[in-house]
C-alpha cells in the first residue's frame, strides 16, 4: 500500500465543447466552475500530498484560459506527471498547442469514440470534433509532443467500429489505449440506457479484438476498463482496474466531491459481483459490472471461471 503512488484527478468544472451522448457529467454541465484561485491552491496540496501525477480533467479543461497557466504551475511546483484527459479538438489551433505543450504538460489522453467523423461525431454530438481532433493530433506531432495515449468509451454506437477505432490508433502511432466500458451509474447512460448500454457479452469480444488488433502491431500496454474478468481471462494483463489497483491510490477532486479513494469505492459502491459468481477463481481480482447494468440487464450473462 505505502509504495503506491499518488494520483490526484484535478476536476476544473464540467463545462465542455462536446456534448457526449454517455457522458457521466451530463447532467452536471450548469454546476459551476472552479476558478483559477483554487485549481492553483489545488494544484499545491497535492504537491504538498506526494502526489506522483496530477491529471486535470474537466468537462473538457482545454478551453479554459487559465488551462496552461494552471499546467505550468504544477510543473513549477515539482509534481513529476502533469497529465490532462481531453477530447482533442482545441489543438487543431496550432497557436493553442503550442502554448499548451511550452506548459510543460507530460501526456495528453485523447477521446476517440470513433475511426472516422460520421460514427465520433454521432457520439460527441458535436459536428466537426473528428476533424479537430485529427488536426490537433497532427499539430502536436508536428510540435515533437509524443506523450498521447487514446480512451474509446465502448458503446452501442461504436461497439462495431471497434477494431478500425483500434487500427486509427495503430496508425497514429499511439501505445497506451484504453477500452473504456460505459459507466451507466450516471450522467447520459444513464439517462439513455438501451441506446447506449451494450451487452458485455457481445462488446467484450469486440474489445478483445481491439486489444489484439493493439498487440499485432507492437502495443502490448493497451487496456480494456470496467469489464468482468469473465470475458477476458486470456488477457488478464491488459485490464486496467487490475494494474491501477496495484499502482496507485487516486483521490478524485472534483466541485461538487471528493473521493479519496475512488479505485476503492468504484469496487465497493460501483460495481458488483453477484451470488452468480460463487465459486469464480477470478473472484478476488474481479470488480463484476457496474451496478445499473445489473439492474438494467441483470446478471445471467456473467460466467463464473472454473479454470484458468
Ligand atoms: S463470474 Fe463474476 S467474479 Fe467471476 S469474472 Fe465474472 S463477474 Fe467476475
Amino acid at each position: 500500500m505505502n509504495d503506491k503512488k499518488l494520483k490526484v484527478v484535478l476536476f476544473t468544472g464540467y463545462a465542455c465543447n462536446n456534448n457526449c451522448a454517455f457522458c457521466i457529467d451530463a447532467d452536471k454541465r450548469a454546476l459551476p466552475q472552479k476558478t483559477t484561485a483554487e485549481l492553483l491552491r489545488e494544484a499545491a496540496r497535492a504537491k504538498g500530498k506526494g502526489a506522483y501525477i496530477l491529471e486535470i480533467i474537466g468537462g473538457e479543461a482545454t478551453i479554459r484560459p487559465d488551462f496552461s497557466r494552471v499546467v505550468a504551475a504544477a510543473k513549477k511546483l515539482g509534481i513529476p506527471q502533469v497529465a490532462c484527459a481531453t477530447n482533442g479538438r482545441l489543438f487543431a489551433d496550432p497557436a493553442a498547442a503550442r502554448r499548451i505543450v511550452r506548459s510543460g504538460i507530460d501526456a495528453l489522453v485523447f477521446s476517440v469514440h470513433g475511426p472516422d467523423a460520421r460514427t465520433h461525431d454521432a457520439l460527441t454530438r458535436a459536428p466537426g470534433s473528428f476533424a479537430q481532433l485529427r488536426k490537433g493530433l497532427a499539430n502536436l506531432r508536428a510540435l515533437g509532443f509524443k506523450k498521447i495515449s487514446g480512451n474509446t468509451t465502448v458503446v452501442k454506437g461504436n461497439l462495431a467500429a471497434l477494431p478500425a477505432i483500434a487500427k486509427f490508433y495503430i496508425k497514429n502511432r499511439i501505445p497506451n489505449v484504453e477500452f473504456i466500458f460505459v459507466d451507466p451509474n450516471y450522467g447520459g447512460a444513464k439517462n439513455d440506457f438501451k441506446g447506449l448500454v451494450p451487452r458485455i457479452s457481445k462488446a467484450a469480444p469486440l474489445m478483445r479484438r481491439a486489444l489484439a488488433l493493439g498487440r499485432a502491431a507492437g502495443y502490448p500496454g493497451w487496456k480494456a476498463r470496467y469489464v468482468p474478468l469473465c470475458y477476458f481471462k486470456d488477457c488478464l494483463g491488459q485490464i486496467s482496474e487490475i494494474n491501477e489497483r496495484e499502482q496507485f491510490l487516486t483521490e478524485h477532486w472534483a466541485p461538487d466531491f471528493v473521493n479519496r479513494d475512488a479505485i476503492g469505492s468504484r469496487a465497493a459502491v460501483g460495481r458488483r459481483r453477484t451470488a452468480r459468481c460463487r465459486g469464480c477463481l477470478l473472484y478476488g481480482a474481479c470488480e463484476g459490472i457496474w451496478t445499473e447494468y445489473l439492474k438494467q440487464y441483470g446478471d445471467a450473462e456473467l460466467k463464473p471461471v472454473r479454470k484458468l
